[in-house]
């Protein structure tokens, strides 16, 4: 803070009123808590302008972000952030791995923090909503507390994650994996266009030398709103999603060898084509997947062939298999009746085909009472809301291993994210906003045991 903006702070007052605000002078009724609003045009104000920090030059708010991890746009972004949070009454500050946190004092110092924000790195070419929602309606939910002068009785701590993509680096969920002690030996050498981790964490903040300080003490509960990224809360207006957990997910590397041979000269009968085979495969995981009820996602998303020309007979296939659902026991059972058919398929091309698995991440499940608390949020604010899966990884699932988690879904307009065409409606950010101030309001008071 400059010389000139601590007089004028010093003049104008404004520390005896934060004071007197944080002395609680005003007694507050619990419907005082209850009652308070996200102020929707002051998040979507927000929204617009955090956008502005990785915009594609020339472009507007639909030509969506590149605001990679650590990049100069990131480094923008959250700067402005930061601002936000001063203006909500916070003193923010950067941890060792680089997170962004702000806290705010509760009536009661004996009680443990409710730790609550998201994240506002994307991958290149993504949307203005992912993390960013989160994160801002963290911000106005504060904002909202300091304006109206009311206290909560746990202190409040917000959370603005570092590196969630893992588009640098290849490692996802950086700064909560940090603040968990769950960073991979050796991690912070690893290297992304000639920079270091360890650099990289420097250039935001961080102070990577001493990471263990980012470890999290206990807290009572972990909210993060987010957006679906999947479109089945849009295609059936349902409002608000209450998270039941984040799906397990496996991988495996399929590696399926054939011969390589002339294209002209070998007959049809005599081919043992390596891709022919991969393409059986691709029609019986979707069918086995398929075949029962349920959310569960089977995916082949990465295919390479070799030799790859024209006219030679592929005589290798490798290719990725990715199974996730809340049951780690139910892809694990369709992981075997996929190695079952293959088997058979192996035998009918004349081909081998040999599936390894790579990983295996457990799911993460929601606590109970922490979804009931935002379900009873909801129907506070008369909002229409539906308990559902995650699909898509989020910090909250790494704060599900330190303490009770729960998490609030907006929907995504035709399920596009990842993308300049990631859309929520302004009406269903304000409604996310709300039902996470109202959420932190109803743990406030929960048992969460
Ligand atoms: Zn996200």
């Amino acid at each position: 803070m400059s010389m000139n903006r601590r007089r004028f702070l010093h003049q104008t007052g404004t520390t005896t009123a934060l004071a007197m605000v944080t002395a609680g002078l005003r007694p507050l009724a619990w419907s005082d808590l209850e009652s308070a609003r996200a102020n929707a045009k002051r998040l979507q104000a927000s929204l617009e302008k955090l956008s502005e920090f990785g915009r594609p030059s020339g472009g507007t708010f639909a030509d969506g972000v590149s605001r990679v991890a650590y990049s100069d746009a990131d480094l923008a972004g959250r700067q402005y952030l930061m601002g936000l949070m001063k203006v909500a009454g916070l003193a923010p500050r950067i941890d060792a791995a680089g997170n962004i946190l702000g806290r705010r004092e509760g009536s009661d110092a004996s009680l443990p923090p409710i730790v609550f924000g998201s994240h506002i790195d994307s991958v290149p070419n993504g949307g203005n909503f992912d993390g960013d929602l989160g994160s801002l309606a963290a911000i106005e939910a504060i904002h909202v507390l300091q304006e109206q002068g009311l206290r909560t009785r746990h202190a409040l701590e917000l959370v603005v994650w570092a590196n969630e993509e893992g588009v640098a680096y290849g490692r996802l969920l950086c700064g909560s994996r940090a603040a968990a002690g769950r960073l991979v030996e050796g991690e912070l050498d690893e290297s992304w266009e000639g920079v270091t981790k360890r650099d990289a964490i420097r250039k935001i903040g961080g102070a990577p030398e001493r990471i263990e300080g980012a470890r999290r003490g206990p807290f009572h509960g972990y909210l993060e709103l987010h957006i679906e990224q999947g479109g089945t809360l849009a295609k059936d207006a349902v409002p608000i999603g209450i998270v039941e957990g984040i799906v397990a997910t496996d991988r495996y590397e399929v590696v399926i060898r054939g011969v390589a041979n002339h294209a002209g000269t070998t007959t049809m009968a005599d081919r043992q084509d390596a891709f022919l085979a991969a393409s059986h495969l691709a029609i019986a995981v979707n069918q086995l997947v398929r075949a029962e009820a349920g959310r569960q996602v089977g995916t082949i998303g990465r295919l390479n062939v070799t030799p790859n020309v024209p006219n030679v007979i592929p005589g290798l296939v490798r290719h990725s298999l990715e199974l996730r659902d809340l049951s780690s026991a139910k892809i694990a059972r369709l992981g075997e009746a996929i190695k079952t058919k293959a088997r058979a398929i192996a035998e009918s091309t004349r081909t081998e085909i040999e599936i390894t698995q790579t990983s295996h991440d457990d799911s993460a499940l929601a606590t109970e009472a922490v979804q009931t608390a935002i379900e009873g949020a909801t129907r506070r604010l008369q909002l229409a809301s539906r308990r559902m899966p995650s699909a898509a990884v989020h910090d909250a699932q790494i704060m599900s291993r330190l303490g009770p988690m729960g998490m609030i879904f907006v929907p995504s307009v035709g399920g596009i994210s990842h993308s300049p065409k990631e859309l929520t409606s302004w009406e269903d950010c304000a409604n996310g906003a709300n039902v996470l101030l109202q959420s932190i309001v109803a743990l406030d008071s929960a048992d969460l045991g």
